[in-house]
């Protein structure tokens, strides 16, 4: 399986990564980072093809998808 690490200290909660993932892995989370925003969630991370998408287009680099042989 892929791994993902967020900084959500970074997110604005734009929702680039949750419209833009084909696999619908991202969801807006409930809690706030310290500048206000409710930063994205891994909801379904089984289902992440690690095509990167999502950390190509998040304008903040917050996303970074790993391959499964790497993060082990
Ligand atoms: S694209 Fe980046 S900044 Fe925008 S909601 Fe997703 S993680 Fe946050
Ligand atoms: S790597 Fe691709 S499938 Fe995985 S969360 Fe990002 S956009 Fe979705």
């Amino acid at each position: 399986m892929h791994s993902i690490k967020l900084r959500g200290e970074w997110c604005k909660a734009c929702r680039i990564c949750i419209q833009i993932c084909p696999r619908r892995v991202y969801v807006q989370g409930k809690e706030p980072n310290a500048k206000g925003y409710k930063v994205t969630k891994v909801e379904r991370l089984e289902d992440c093809t690690g095509c990167k998408l999502c950390e190509l287009m998040c304008p903040d680099l917050v996303i970074t998808v790993e391959d499964a042989e790497e993060s082990n």
